[in-house]
């Protein structure tokens, strides 16, 4: 079994002293600059000026610009969207590393497929939390936390796995466990996860139930109670205790029903297909034509977005959400106070 470690297992003086500096302020990186500050380091914040600069001077970040928040720092952790960090790297990022710091990640994606190739006197290496970053801040401030993986790329110093740990540590993901990892591996099953199950396949499959019903002529509000609303409270009880958990709180018809037609669902030709999508992941023809993507300012991407963004489940689910006041709506909340 892999070994987890928890908040026994940490050095924390590695990073004592240490000057932090996070770059980005959005989902990750509002999380890992109030957790680390909350944990007792320097931590200071780089950005470009604009909103994300402004919410992280409310939380009382000084306005650094990135090149400003790199120089001298010891930790540099870029928390930039992934298809920007090449760019920031080579202007604002590389000029002013400092030898023998350490340049960080929360996810392989650049390193892995060598669109950021870091100099060779600075330790690498990799905290992904296993979780969204608005979490990560939420259950630090519950005194829980998410869990993350960490991993080692270039060890300069020595002590960069201790480091990466004691980095784990400081945003609460030792508290959950941490595993360690290769950027390969954490990449990898980060892109696979997300497309094939957590957001692609979930996605797919939610609209594919809400369709089916709403096709055979049954109400669109009970259609998305049905295949989007529960899904919540059925992956609570997975969430807490596996899926022995959610089959046990469930009826029996819906156990039985499960065995027999889950299968009938998503089968064999379904993980033939998952198997395709983790061999564009590990050929990297994924990532290529990701890149490609951006490089062209996203024709397919804002296409599909629009297209989604229009279907029937999108606005029943508004409507829903809107009389559902214990369900914190982000998009409702900022339609409400006009932003
Ligand atoms: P995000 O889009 O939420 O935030 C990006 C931040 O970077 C924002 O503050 C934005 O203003 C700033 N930014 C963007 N372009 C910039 C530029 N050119 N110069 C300066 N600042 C710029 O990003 P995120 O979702 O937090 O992702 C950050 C990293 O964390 C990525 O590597 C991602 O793969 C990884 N990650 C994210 C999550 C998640 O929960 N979203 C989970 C695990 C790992
Ligand atoms: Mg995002
Ligand atoms: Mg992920
Ligand atoms: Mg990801
Ligand atoms: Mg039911
Ligand atoms: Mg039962």
């Amino acid at each position: 079994m892999a070994k987890v470690l928890y908040e026994n297992d940490i050095q924390k003086e590695v990073l004592q002293n240490k000057k932090i500096a996070i770059i980005g302020y959005g989902s990750q990186g509002h999380a890992h600059a109030k957790n680390l500050r909350d944990s007792g380091y320097d931590v200071v914040v780089g950005l470009r000026p604009g909103k994300s600069q402004q919410k992280a001077q409310e939380d009382g970040f000084a306005p650094y610009t990135v090149a400003e928040a790199v120089s001298g720092a010891d930790v540099v952790m870029v928390l930039l969207p992934d298809e920007s960090q090449p760019k920031v790297y080579e202007d604002s990022i590389k000029p002013n590393l400092k030898a023998g710091s350490a340049l960080a990640f929360a996810h392989g994606f650049n390193i892995h497929f060598t669109q950021v190739v870091p100099p060779e006197n600075v330790d690498v290496f990799l905290v992904a939390p296993k979780g969204p970053g608005h979490l990560v801040r939420r259950t630090y401030e519950e005194g829980a936390g998410v869990p993350a993986l960490y991993g080692v790329y270039q060890d300069v110093t020595g002590t960069t796995k201790e480091l990466a740990l004691a980095y784990a540590d400081g945003i609460g993901a030792a508290r959950a466990g941490v595993l360690e990892t290769t950027f390969q591996e954490e990449t990898e099953t980060d892109l696979f996860g997300e497309q094939a199950v957590l957001c692609g396949g979930l996605t797919s499959l939610v609209k594919a139930g809400f369709e089916t019903l709403t096709e055979a002529g049954y109400q669109p509000e009970v259609a998305y109670f049905e295949c989007l609303h529960e899904m919540k409270l059925i992956v609570d009880l997975m969430y807490e205790g596996g899926m022995e958990n959610m089959r046990y709180s469930i009826s029996d018809t819906a156990q039985w029903g499960d065995f027999v037609s889950g299968p009938r669902v998503i089968n064999g030709e379904t993980k033939e297909r998952m198997k395709e999508v983790l061999d564009d992941i590990q050929t990297g023809k994924f990532a290529k034509g990701w890149i490609l993507e951006n490089q062209a300012n996203r024709p397919q991407f804002n296409a599909i977005n629009a297209k989604e963004t229009a279907h029937p489940i999108t606005k029943v689910g508004q409507e829903l959400r809107a009389l559902m006041p214990f369900v914190n709506d982000p998009i409702n909340k900022k339609e409400k106070e006009g932003k």
